[in-house]
């Protein structure tokens, strides 16, 4: 007889991976699913590295958020025996508009994290590799840093595992109930029985839910650079640079972290895409805005290649919050997802939700719920 489940998560990126673990760690039989695998390349997750900072201005549920998966992202990477974690501290910059510094800095202090204001002149004297023309401040985060993403989402996922959760290469189909279901079908028509089902299929989710979702999950195309530093050069990896963003810009980047050179990363939301199908190539315009953007900010980088470069998608709903909740009709079908180009450290925490939800029927954030979520876009959450 087939085995039935607690538990079902559909997708393997930070969201379902997290989720399966917490659930697991709670004592329920559960079964991960993914289309392509953990961390897959085609997988928001799957990057090279990611940013876990502390500040999001004056939001401070989110500041909350970061500072409860930071202590956990480093409880499970000790305990595994792996160094996912880079702490190259991360330090905002700012401009002649400042607020969002100091809103951050008064969250940050109310939330307990540690920071360090610097002057115009104090950062010239610490960071002179940074060219700091518009730039009248900034704000260091000492403790945040780098998740190395795909490695870590992989690290979970066989944890999970070692807790018991049972692991399927599957692409499962859009469920079809009234008021609830009791399996999902793989494509390859696999039947799997359980209690709930979780889809945690981030930039996928419009597509499997497109009565639902199609108009609320935005996925945009987002292109990453990796540029060589010169042959021993230590101005442009940690300590000397920290990982660092500039909103004014809408440019961010991290320091020359395993060797892999400095990244440049555009925050702006591209076009539209197909995650099963667009070119993981990157465009000849967006390398031309990053060279452009790197010789202006890192002025001594300026004749460096380009050495490695990525393509992935921002799965972002409306606004950016995310997107946690029972699907309308199906009561014992969860969305999770809509992490929005910033959801990555948030994996820990979005784990122990859902599975609090799930299990001791916890009330939901308003801002997460489906109800919330608009069809145009307007971001407020960076
Ligand atoms: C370039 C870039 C930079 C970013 N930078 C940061 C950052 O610095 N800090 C930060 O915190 N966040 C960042 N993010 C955001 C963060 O990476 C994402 O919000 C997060 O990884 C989303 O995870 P997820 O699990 O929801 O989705 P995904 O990682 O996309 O996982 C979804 C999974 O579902 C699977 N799936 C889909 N459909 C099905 C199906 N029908 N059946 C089975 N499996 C299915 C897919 O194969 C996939 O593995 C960035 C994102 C990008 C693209």
């Amino acid at each position: 007889m087939a085995t039935r489940f607690d538990v079902a998560v559909i997708g393997a990126g930070v969201f379902g991976a997290w989720t399966a673990w917490h659930l697991a760690r709670r004592g329920q039989r559960v079964l991960l699913a993914d289309a392509y695998g953990p961390g897959n390349a085609r997988a928001s997750s799957a990057g090279e590295s990611r940013i876990i900072r502390m500040g999001y201005g004056a939001d401070e549920l989110y500041t909350r958020w970061a500072v409860m998966s930071l202590a956990q992202w480093k409880e499970f990477f000790a305990a595994a025996g792996e160094r996912l974690f880079h702490e190259t501290g991360v330090l905002w910059l700012a401009g002649k508009d400042d607020s969002r510094v100091r809103h951050a800095a008064e969250v940050l202090a109310r939330c307990g994290v540690a920071f360090e204001e610097l002057s115009r002149a104090e950062l010239q004297k610490r960071y002179p590799q940074i060219g700091l023309d518009g730039i009248a401040k900034g704000l260091l985060e000492p403790h945040s840093g780098v998740l190395m993403a795909r490695r870590a989402v992989a690290a979970v996922a066989e944890d999970a595992l070692r807790c018991g959760v049972e692991y399927r290469m599957a692409q499962i189909a859009e469920p079809q109930g009234k008021e609830g279901i009791a399996a999902v079908k793989t494509q390859a028509g696999e039947r799997i029985e359980a209690e709930q089902f979780v889809f945690a299929c981030g930039a996928w989710l419009g597509k499997l839910f497109p009565d639902i979702l199609g108009a609320r999950i935005f996925p945009s195309r987002q292109e990453v650079f990796f540029f060589g530093v010169p042959a021993g050069d230590t101005r442009f990896a940690p300590p000397a640079l920290p990982t660092w963003l500039f909103q004014e810009d809408e440019i961010y980047g991290m320091p020359d972290l395993e060797s892999r050179g400095l990244k440049i990363a555009v925050d702006r939301h591209g076009e539209r895409v197909d995650p099963d199908t667009q070119s993981r190539m990157a465009s000849a315009e967006g390398a031309e805005e990053a060279r452009r953007f790197v010789a202006q900010r890192f002025p001594a980088l300026r004749d460096a290649p380009i050495v490695e470069t990525r393509v992935c998608q921002y799965e972002n709903t409306w606004n950016g919050d995310f997107l946690i909740d029972r699907h309308p009709e199906m009561k014992n079908v969860w969305f999770v997802g809509g992490g929005s180009g910033h959801g990555f450290k948030h994996g820990p925490t979005v784990g122990a939700y859902v599975a609090a939800r799930i299990l001791d029927g916890t009330d939901g954030e308003k801002r997460f719920s489906l109800a919330s979520k608009e069809t145009v876009q307007k971001r407020a959450v960076f």
